[in-house]
This record gives structure tokens, sequence and C-alpha cells, in this order.
């Protein structure tokens, strides 16, 4: 490790832009990520060869080790994200590259580093999340190269004041080790929204900016100004600015330290506040939270690896331990949602040009029916065991059939609640008909953008387009609620748009009774809530809805709502 050296820059008040990542703020001095070491230019071909592929075979495998010995140490989501990096130092066609490479008599770095090379350009070219794994393949690369050269692995150097990381982006194995009694944000000039750098910060709840062009050139120790509500970093802040972003940040604290307890609005209509899960010891934690249960228990993470279906037993046993941690807090589980951005190896799809618009989630029912039947009879056996209050629902429904034909599966399993999430813009439009046939609604905003604008929820270089503020999403979210109100039937929220405070409240407004997240959204929410009237969700909702566009929708919420809201959000 280093200590910071070089001298401040001189540009104060400069402002920098990016995406932000949740709506934290903080001002500290930056510290940039050492720079990797590179292959020697001109590097010889290994004098002896095999020795020389020995050491590139023991470094990938030193590399690999470390890894997971860090993933072990590490919470489950940098655990995971270690882990997924490991991978790749095991990745036995890469180091085959090498190895050949070696063999023509390229250097033994400078292999490593032509390899790696050619397998992020496919990568690149693949787009979305694919292309944002990059980042992680380099890490590896850098840590094997030091290896491979006896050199310190790259990393950040000690902090002693709040510090803001910056760098081009950071790798899992650095987002692992942050040092949190000094970092106080993370500004990289790559990335993404769902790189691993926003997903670690998001998991710390540490303010952070990423796609922040020209955020390399800052210097180590110029003081700035992070502001991820919006996406602003500014140099040498002047004394106001500071003081508002650190009231901010107070309030932020002050949020945190909020009471807990059931969601309602400030005139005591209740909204439920539930927890998105996904593997079983997620869940574990989850109920643990003050959460009122689970809202979406998305049953197809755990069986993202399998290469066999798992057996009625193997699921029983897990969707039990899930409902006995809930206890007699309800829990709605979905049915696999398998295909597109989440394949299944024992529920295969064909090529398809478009595997969004394919048979994904309910759709492999017509191929796979005994899935759903299988996964039907674990749900109702581990409901039975527990006293479970188990709701079912299915994903990507689009049609009245549809609906009635899974309401009638799950109802032959002795299940008691059925209902469909609303992510297909058919059946938000179609809502009054839908809603006839089922229990509830839960709407899956992700999907539900998604498709609403024709835009891939991978592509993060359309992120505006992705933004469920969007006038268009809510009006779809709007005929979904009014069908569950006429109806007087439940309709609920499980998108990434319940984990936003202000979208929440817009949310509430139009007829929306529960929301759902990751647990440690809950109590902004539910912070927001509590500060806000029935009435007033409903203006809102109203305001966000004539607006022209997605920031246009936010400005108005924005200016209904109570500001000490605002600023603790
Ligand atoms: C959604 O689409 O909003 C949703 C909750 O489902 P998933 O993100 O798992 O597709
Ligand atoms: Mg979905």
């Amino acid at each position: 490790m280093t200590t910071t050296t070089s001298t401040p820059t001189n540009h104060a008040g400069k402002q920098l832009t990016g995406i932000g990542v949740g709506r934290g703020s903080a001002v500290g001095k930056v510290v940039k990520l050492a720079p990797p070491v590179r292959p020697p230019a001109h590097e010889a071909a290994a004098a002896n060869l095999e020795q020389a592929q020995a050491l590139v075979k023991s470094s990938f495998d030193f590399v690999a080790t470390n890894l997971r010995s860090r993933a072990a140490q590490a919470e489950s989501t940098v655990a995971a994200v270690l882990e997924a990096t490991s991978l790749m130092a095991q990745d036995p066609g890469l180091i085959a590259d090498v190895i050949r490479r070696m063999g023509t008599g390229v250097g033994p770095a400078t292999a490593v580093d032509q390899a790696v090379e050619g397998f992020c350009s496919i990568l690149e070219m693949s787009g979305g999340y694919m292309a944002e794994r990059v980042t992680d393949l380099r890490d590896v690369r850098d840590r094997i190269v030091a290896q491979v050269l006896g050199q310190q692995p790259p990393g950040l150097p000690t902090m002693t004041e709040p510090s803001v990381v910056v760098a081009a982006d950071l790798a899992p194995a650095d987002t692992a080790t942050l040092d949190l009694d000094h970092v106080v944000a993370i500004v990289t000039e790559l990335g993404g929204p769902t790189s691993h750098t926003a997903i670690i910060a998001a998991q710390l709840d540490l303010p952070c900016i990423v796609r922040v062009a020209g955020a390399l050139e800052l210097s180590d120790g110029d003081e700035i100004a992070v502001d991820a509500a919006h996406g602003a970093v500014t140099v040498d802040p002047d004394d106001s600015l500071r003081e508002a972003i650190i009231s901010r940040a107070k309030a932020r604290a002050a949020l945190k330290e909020s009471g807990g307890g059931a969601g309602k609005t400030k005139d005591g209509r209740g909204v439920q506040l539930l927890a998105n899960v996904g593997k079983v010891e997620d869940a574990v934690k989850a109920a643990k939270e003050d959460v009122e249960g689970v809202g979406l228990f998305r049953t197809e993470v755990l069986f993202l690896e399998r290469k066999t279906a798992p057996t009625v037993a193997e699921q029983t046993k897990s969707y039990t331990e899930v409902f006995q941690a809930f206890g007699d807090r309800k829990v709605v589980i979905r049915t696999l949602d398998a295909g597109a951005d989440k394949p299944l190896a024992f529920a295969p799809s064909e090529e398809e040009e478009n595997p969004a618009l394919g048979v994904r989630g309910l759709r492999m029912d017509k191929r796979f029916p005994q899935l759903l039947d299988d996964q039907l009879t674990a749900i109702a056996a581990a409901a039975k065991a527990t006293g479970a209050k188990v709701w079912v629902m299915a994903p990507m429904v689009s049609t009245v059939h549809e609906a009635a034909a899974f309401e009638q599966r799950v109802k032959s399993h002795g299940l008691p609640v059925g209902g469909i999430m609303i992510e297909v813009p058919a059946a938000a439009l179609r809502g009054p008909h839908l809603i006839e046939k089922v229990d509830f609604f839960s709407i899956g905003t992700n999907d539900l953008t998604q498709y609403a604008m024709a835009t891939d929820r991978m592509a993060g270089e359309l992120a505006e387009l992705l933004d469920p503020w969007q006038p268009a999403v809510l009006d779809l979210i709007a005929l979904a609620g009014a069908a569950g109100q006429a109806a007087d039937k439940p309709v609920g929220v499980c998108g990434e748009a319940a984990r936003d405070p202000l979208l929440a409240l817009v949310l509430v407004g139009l007829g929306i009774s529960s929301l759902s997240m990751a647990p440690n959204g809950v109590p902004a929410v539910r912070y927001a809530l509590a500060r806000t009237t029935y009435a007033q969700c409903q203006e809102m909702a109203a305001a966000a809805r004539a607006a022209i566009d997605a920031a246009a929708a936010r400005a108005a919420v924005e200016a209904l709502v109570d500001p000490e809201v605002l600023m603790a959000l």
C-alpha cells in the first residue's frame, strides 16, 4: 500500500456529471486507485518455456485462491461478486490461450495481457451486463501480471481522512476491501448502474456516481462534493454547497435512526413494506429485518446453477426454510421466471432472436408443464408443513387465459391465494379483465418499463428510457392499480421502482397497497410514507402523470414533497 502524495488540482467549483447510484451525498478528499502493474514493453520470450508456463499457471491459481479466500471473509453480495471473479481466474480457455501465446514466443506477462484483452473484446461486443464484467476481468489480469512479475497487486492507498475513491472502475476485490472508516463515496469514470461497483456501493449504502467523464483528471487530495441524487461531482465546493451536502448526509443518518414498524401514510393508510428475496440465506437474513413479509421470492435464483430440475423434495426443503424464517408474515412466492436474462439449464430455450420477447416466465409452462406442477406441489407441501401465509404468483403473464389457467393450477394444488405479475403492458391495459381471474396483482416495474419503453433492461446506454418515472409507465401502473381498487383486490409493486421513496409515494397515490424491495431500501420508504398523507400521494401521482417526461415527473413530485423528506433521501 502507498500513501497519497500529489498536489490538488486547481479547478474550484468545476462540476462533473454521471449516473448517481442511490441518493447519498458526501464531501471528501480524492483518493485514486494505484495504477496497475503493466507488462514490460517488448518483454522477451521466456528463456525456459516450461518453467515460465508453470509460473503463469500457478499465478492464475494464486489469484483465484486469493479471491476465493477474500470471498469467504466477505458478506454475501460482495462474496458472490468475488467468487464470480475468482472463476474468471480459473477459466481453462483463458489459461490455455496464454500458454499457447507463450509457445509462439510472447513473453509471459504480455501473453496474459493479450489473452485477457481478447476475452474483453468478446465481452464488450456482447454489450450490457456482459460488457460491465470487463472491469472484473481486467482486474484479474492485473493481479496475474503482478504475480507473474513478482510485484505488488493493484489496490487502494492507506487513508487517514474522509475520502472519495476515484477510479476508472473498481474491481470487486477493491470494493471488498474498502476502508469503511474513511471512504465516504465512490466515483468512477466507467461502469454502469448494474456494474459491480454500483451494486456493492448500494449494498454498503455509500454514495456513488458512475460514468463520470473526466473523473480520472481529478488529483489525489482534491476536495470534492459527491451528490448521487443529482449525479454531480463538484470540485472544491463552496461553503454553502459543502454545508448543504453535509446537512443532507446528517438528515439521511437521522432517517436511519427513525422508527420502524408497519408502513403507513401520515394519515394512517396502511402500505405493506415487504422484502425481495432470492437465495435462502438472503431470505433468512431479510426475515431478521423490520419488514412485513416477502413481496417477491425469486425462486429461479435458487436454481440458476442447476443442470437438472430440482426435485420436489429439494424445493420443499428450500421453501420450508424461507417460510419458516418469516413465521406468520406473508410470503409472496413467484414461480420460476426462467428465460431471457435468467436462463436455466434444465429449461433450455431455443435460439431466439429476441429472448426478452420469447418463451420466458409463465410462457415456459407450455414446453415444461411438469416444472410448474412440481413447483406448486413443493410450495403447497412447504406451506402445509409451516402453516405459512403463502401467496403464489406467476411472472410474464400477458392474457386473461394465462391468468385464469395459472390461477386454476394454483388452486388445484390446494394453495389458497394466486396472483400474477403485471410486467407486460398488455396485462396492465387489460387489468380489469385480468383481476377478475386472480386474487392479486404484483407489478414488476423492471420488466414493465423495459416492455413499455421498448428498451432492453440490460442496456446501460439507454438508462434514461428505462426510468420507471417515465409517465407512460406510470399510466400503465395507474391502470393496474385502479383495476385492483375497483375489484377490492390488492396490487403491489415489487420492481426496483418500489425502492425509490419519492416514486413509492406516487405508487401509493396510484392505488398500490404494498411495496416490495431489497430490505435496506425499506427505512427510507417508510420514512417518506410516514410524512405524507394519502391525499398528497394522490396529488403527486396526478402531477407525475401530467409531466412530459421522467425528469419532469420527478421534479413535480420533489416540489410537492415535505422538504425534510427530500433532504433525507
Ligand atoms: C420486475 O420485472 O420488475 C421484477 C420484479 O422481476 P425481475 O426483476 O425478477 O424480472
Ligand atoms: Mg420481471
